[in-house]
């Protein structure tokens, strides 16, 4: 199985279908769950488990998905500056993701 990273792509959400194998990454708590035929999650098969571990967008996610979140529930409450700062932790991490996804790993 190819991972499918539709999922996630910062396209269009109306571009993104589910499609059976699909991977999908939780928002709120991060739980990875694939399509199923029905287009229902169904957890992640063994061989699915292994073969995203490093992918580097799902690695992405991982490390960005709980800044985000908490960024997006506190800004109003922070300085500028430490919005600038968050903001640019989470572009050094994309950054990272798109220099590892070039490196092959
Ligand atoms: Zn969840």
């Amino acid at each position: 199985m190819k991972l499918d990273t539709a999922q996630f792509s910062d396209s269009d959400a109306e571009d993104v279908k589910p499609h059976e194998g699909a991977i999908s990454v939780c928002f709120q708590c991060g739980h990875i769950h694939a399509f199923g035929p029905d287009l229902r999650f169904r957890p992640l098969t063994d061989a699915e488990i292994v073969e995203i571990a490093g992918d580097p967008e799902i690695v992405l996610i991982g490390n960005i998905r709980g800044p985000l979140r908490d960024l997006m529930s506190t800004y109003k409450t922070l300085s500028p500056e430490e919005v600038q700062r968050r903001i640019a932790f989470l572009v050094e991490q994309i950054n990272k993701a798109e220099r590892r996804k070039h490196a092959g790993n």
